[in-house]
C-alpha cells in the first residue's frame, strides 16, 4: 500500500499542507474529501512526484510505497509515476490518436518494450479492466476524441492501467461526467478493487460512500494549511464521525 508520514507542502512561502499522515491500504479504495482549496489535489500530486514539477513547490515528510520512500535519493521520478498512475478531472486522451494507441501510449512513455502481440493483448485487457472493451472493440482505430466524455475517462483509466501500476490516483474523475458515465466509472473502480490500490478525490459524498472503504477528511482555514481532521473506515467517518467539523461537512452544513 501507500502511506504518508508527516507530509507538509509549500508553494513558495505559503504552507498548504500540514503534517499529513495517512495509510492507504493495499487493494482498497481510499476517498479524500474536503472543501475546495484544502490541498487534496496537491496531496495527490505529492504521492506520485508531480508536485516537484510545480515551480516553487516544496515538501517535507515521507511518502512510502510498499515501505520504500518514493523520494529516496537516486529514485527516478519516471519509475514512481509508472507505479503510481493518475487520472484527472477532465478526461485527457490524445484526441487525434486512435483508441488503441491511446491505451498503448503509456507503455512508450514508461519505456516498456513489448512485442506487437503483447501490445494487442495489453490494449484489450486494459480496456476490459476499464469497462470500455465492449463499447470500442469494433473501432479501436477510431480517434480517442470521437468517444463520449465518460468513455474518454474510461479510456484514460485504461491508459493508466496498461503499464500495470500498483496505485491509481483519481482526482475528481467524475466531476465532468453525466450520471450514467459516473456510474460506469464507479463500476470500474469497484471491479479494480483488490487488484490495485486506489485513491480518489471527490466532492460527491454519495460517491465517497459507494466506492471507498477508507476516508480522510481534509480541512484548511484562511490561516491554517490543509490537514486531515479525521480519517478511518468510510462508514465511521460518515455515520459516527468523532469531530463536529467532519459531521458538518459530510452532512452538507459547510
Ligand atoms: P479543489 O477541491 O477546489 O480541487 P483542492 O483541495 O484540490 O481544491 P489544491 O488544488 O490542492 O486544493 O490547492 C490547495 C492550496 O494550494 C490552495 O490554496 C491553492 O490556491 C494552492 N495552490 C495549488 N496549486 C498551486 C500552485 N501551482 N501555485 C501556488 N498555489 C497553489
Ligand atoms: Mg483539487
Amino acid at each position: 500500500g501507500l502511506e504518508t508520514r508527516e507530509v507538509s507542502a509549500w508553494f513558495g512561502a505559503r504552507k498548504v499542507l500540514e503534517r499529513v499522515s495517512l495509510a492507504m491500504p493495499a487493494g482498497e479504495v481510499t476517498a479524500l474529501i474536503g472543501p475546495s482549496g484544502c490541498g487534496k489535489s496537491t496531496y495527490l500530486r505529492i504521492l506520485n512526484r508531480m508536485h516537484e514539477m510545480v515551480r516553487g513547490a516544496a515538501l517535507s515528510g515521507e511518502v512510502l510505497l510498499d515501505g520504500d520512500d518514493v523520494y529516496r535519493p537516486g529514485r527516478r521520478p519516471a519509475e514512481v509515476r509508472r507505479r503510481i498512475g493518475m487520472v484527472f478531472q477532465r478526461p485527457n486522451p490524445f484526441p487525434a490518436m486512435s483508441i488503441k494507441d491511446n491505451v498503448a501510449s503509456g507503455l512508450k512513455l514508461a519505456g516498456i518494450k513489448v512485442t506487437r502481440d503483447e501490445r494487442e493483448h495489453l490494449v484489450e485487457t486494459s480496456l476490459r479492466q476499464a469497462g470500455l472493451w465492449d463499447e470500442v472493440a469494433g473501432r479501436l482505430e477510431a480517434p480517442g476524441g470521437s468517444l463520449s466524455g465518460g468513455q474518454q475517462q474510461r479510456l484514460c483509466i485504461a491508459r493508466s492501467l496498461a503499464v500495470s501500476p500498483d496505485i491509481l490516483l483519481m482526482d475528481e474523475p467524475c466531476s465532468a461526467l453525466d450520471p450514467t458515465s459516473t456510474r460506469r466509472v464507479e463500476e470500474t473502480i469497484a471491479e479494480l478493487r483488490g487488484q490495485l490500490t486506489i485513491v480518489i478525490v471527490t466532492h460527491n459524498m454519495q460517491q465517497a460512500q459507494r466506492v471507498s472503504q477508507t476516508c480522510a477528511f481534509f480541512l484548511a482555514t484562511h490561516d491554517t494549511p490543509g490537514r486531515i481532521v479525521e480519517h478511518g473506515p468510510t462508514e465511521q467517518v460518515f455515520h459516527h464521525p468523532r469531530d463536529q467539523r467532519t459531521s458538518d461537512y459530510v452532512n452538507g452544513r459547510f
